[in-house]
């Protein structure tokens, strides 16, 4: 019974991978093969493993070179709206935040005015107390300016916010 292995199975199966086969082996190699059934097996079967991937390779769509191009154009485009859009996200934050404040501050001065209307009316019923009242409307100078301040903000930081958003592009 002959030997199912051969010490130069592995040779004759690299040389035949390596598409080496029969051309570029040692002659002792290509020797040993035509006398040794299981070496000639190996190239057999080797040779037609080769053959397979190298068809398969051929069939493989490989993207040419306009089609990776056009795909990085776009993959280009989609990360500069990205970006674009980051600033425009960072503007919204900032009215909205502006809008929070003004709304704040409205309520505020609202509130206060309307506390001190009340505590004015108060007063003026129990006969006039301008003590109690000129601190009320201190607080209502303060809130209004609290008030003016916000609007300020909201009309010099909303254009230049802008600006640099879409100065950017
Ligand atoms: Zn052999």
């Amino acid at each position: 019974m002959k030997p199912v292995e051969c010490e130069f199975e592995s040779e004759a199966l690299a040389a035949a991978l390596q598409s080496r086969w029969p051309e570029h082996v040692d002659p002792l190699l290509r020797a040993h093969v035509a006398a040794c059934a299981t070496c000639s097996d190996v190239i057999v079967v080797a040779g037609a493993i080769d053959a397979a991937r190298q068809e398969m390779s051929k069939r493989v769509a490989v993207a040419d070179s306009g089609r990776v191009w056009w795909m990085a154009q776009l993959r280009a485009r989609r990360e500069a709206a990205e970006a674009a859009g980051r600033p425009i996200a960072a503007v919204q934050a900032i009215a909205f935040a502006c809008a929070v404040g003004l709304l704040g501050a409205c309520l505020a001065a609202a509130s206060t005015w309307f506390q001190s209307a009340l505590g004015w009316i108060g007063s003026s019923v129990a006969g006039v107390d301008i003590e109690a009242w000129l601190p009320s409307a201190s607080v209502l100078l303060a809130e209004h300016g609290a008030l003016v301040l916000a609007m300020a903000a909201v009309i010099f930081l909303l254009p230049a916010a802008v600006y640099l958003a879409v100065g950017r592009d």
